[in-house]
């Protein structure tokens, strides 16, 4: 599948582009208008041609003019040349104008009447002047002298039309080029004002994306830490206060409270809370009723003052952000709130952290149960529902190591008599009945911290921790005289009895290890059947400290304390 790029690659992708394609438009303005330019230049030095052209006819009216005042008015001989060089140089200029294919129409025009004039001017005026010079004609003289000036006036008008006409082109040119050079300018300034904005955008986007990887490894190492407690936590208010801290850390929450199902799952119970929060214990309906629970994943309650704001029952506060949190791990295992005192405390942002950590806590916590509950399996007798022999074993072990040296401690090996007849005489089902019932014969009569295991087929084991030789006696005769009188039910109409037999043994006066003590308890078990059954019976101190594991048949037997026959 092909990866798709991130919002934060494609913003950047985008912003990237608009960059190129506005440096792009930018520069194929200035490749599009440098054509313009190069003709706006080119149309400038014809002008400044034409400008020359123009300056050049000017002067060569002028010294003709002169020229002919000078030889006409002044009698100066030497002047008529200078009149006559000024004859041809408009000539040549007019010529040069008509050649020059300036595009204008109007300068042909115009060099056409001042040529025309001109002409007409030196052959009306000129020329018989010049000849009543060199007649010495006075009156003609006088006639040039007083009309002269007249007559030069449509050729000056002439000559002020072609300079206007330049001007005129002049100006068109520089129209062009300011309308160029603001064409340049915009395409320029936009992109420039683009690229701008491009950087601004891109510099905004990597500072929100070095604030995003900032955060992200912030909430990294908050939920590592927070895993690392959670694996040495000793029970589930450990876990539940480590969660809150880290979700302080992370949110940084004015209170919150973890409510955690107890095992028979009818209670919730708050394991811990941080700032100035009520919390009670629950029972599971009021959790239920949880805004977050409702809805199986996190709900928020972004302003609490809102008349269309939820409350949630378990933290009913009226003002503020509140969020509820459901623990779940397969099944559900509490709930989480965390409070506010302002509205829209809890940025979107930071949701997913939030999540993160109160699943692990959920996680953590199921997992405890779990590991609990294979455990209680692994220790607990599938039969009668009493603790195994293993973890009967183990806790004799626990209880021996941590007793007082001189508090008492007694083990009961207690055994069903004849109960082979009885499964032969009623089926195997029906002594499995019996196992059960007795169990429970068993358990009514122990206390708080005693210890019943089923240890073999049709043998059990009972530890009695604070109790000496004569309170475990007691005990065990209630035990007997309970398990005589109780009936058990096998069919319709059909029911039987058992009895049992027990040996008891203590510590210290009988042993102070695990492995004697049970020995012990067991030969008085065995003593106890080869008295008939149905008995209770217990070693005296100096036949158990001279005891040596034999076998039993055949053994011969020590004195005993009877307690029943
Ligand atoms: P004693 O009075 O000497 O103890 O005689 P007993 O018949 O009880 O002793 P024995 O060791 O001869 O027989 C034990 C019987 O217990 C044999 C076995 O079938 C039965 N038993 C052991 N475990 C179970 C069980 O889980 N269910 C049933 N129904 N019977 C069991
Ligand atoms: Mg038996
Ligand atoms: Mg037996």
């Amino acid at each position: 599948m092909p990866r798709i790029p991130s919002r934060n690659t494609r913003l950047m992708l985008g912003i990237t582009l608009i960059a190129v394609a506005s440096v792009g438009v930018a520069a194929s303005v200035f490749a599009v208008t440098e054509a313009e330019q190069r003709r706006i230049d080119a149309d400038a030095a014809t002008l400044e041609h034409l400008d020359q052209l123009v300056a050049v006819l000017d002067s060569a009216v002028g010294r003709q003019e002169v020229g002919l005042d000078d030889y006409v008015l002044s009698d100066q001989p030497a002047a008529l040349s200078s009149y006559q060089d000024a004859v041809a140089a408009e000539a040549q200029t007019i010529a040069a104008i008509h050649a020059g294919g300036f595009g204008l129409p109007d300068a042909d025009a115009a060099a056409d009447i001042v040529g025309t004039l001109g002409s007409d001017w030196r052959r009306l005026i000129a020329d018989p002047a010049i000849r009543a010079r060199q007649a010495s004609n006075a009156t003609g003289i006088a006639a040039f002298a007083a009309e002269a000036v007249n007559d030069r006036a449509g050729i000056d008008s002439a000559r002020t039309h072609l300079t206007s006409l330049v001007d005129t082109a002049h100006a068109a040119l520089d129209g062009r080029s300011s309308v160029l050079s603001v064409a340049r300018a915009i395409a320029t300034w936009t992109s420039f004002a683009i690229l701008f904005v491009a950087f601004g955008l891109a510099l905004i986007l990597v500072r929100r994306f070095s604030r995003t990887v900032e955060r992200d490894a912030r909430e990294a190492g908050v939920v590592n830490r927070f895993t690392e407690v959670t694996s040495f936590a000793g029970d589930d208010r450990e876990i539940a206060a480590a969660n809150l801290v880290a979700l302080g850390r992370l949110v940084h929450p004015d209170a919150s409270v973890m409510h955690v199902l107890n095992r028979s799952m009818d209670r919730a119970v708050p394991e811990a809370t941080t700032g100035d929060t009520v919390a009670e214990v629950l029972p599971l309906g009021a959790l239920e009723r949880c805004a977050g629970m409702l809805r199986g994943s996190m709900f928020v309650a972004e302003d609490l003052a809102d008349d269309l704001s939820v409350h949630c029952p378990i933290y009913p506060a009226t003002r503020g952000t509140l969020i509820c949190v459901p623990l779940s791990s397969g099944e559900r295992v509490g709930a989480v709130h965390l409070y506010w005192s302002t509205p829209r405390a809890l940025p979107l942002t930071q949701r997913a952290g939030v999540v993160r950590i109160t699943e692990h806590a959920a996680l953590a916590i199921g997992n405890r149960r779990l590991l609990a509950a294979l455990q209680g399996q692994a220790d607990t007798d599938p039969r009668t529902g009493l603790a195994n022999s293993r973890a009967f074993d183990r806790a004799m072990e626990e209880k021996l190591s941590a007793r007082a040296s001189a508090e008492s401690l007694s083990v009961l090996m207690v055994d069903i008599d004849h109960f082979k007849q009885f499964n032969d005489h009623h089926g195997h089902p029906a002594g499995d009945e019996a196992l059960r019932v007795f169990a429970g014969v068993l358990r009514s009569c122990l206390r708080d911290g005693d210890v019943a295991a089923r240890y073999g087929g049709e043998e059990f084991a009972v530890l009695l921790p604070g109790n000496d030789r004569d309170a475990a006696l007691a005990i065990a005769e209630r035990i007997r005289s309970r398990a005589e009188s109780t009936i058990v039910s096998l069919a319709p109409g059909l029911t039987d009895r058992i009895t049992v037999s027990i040996g008891v043994a203590t510590t210290p006066e009988h042993a102070l290890d695990r492995i004697t003590l049970l020995r012990l308890a067991d030969e008085a078990l065995y003593d106890a059947k080869n008295a008939g059954r149905n008995r209770v019976v217990v070693l005296a101190p100096a036949d158990a400290a001279a005891d040596v594991p034999i076998a039993h048949a055949g053994r011969k037997r020590p004195a005993r304390a009877e307690a029943s026959s």
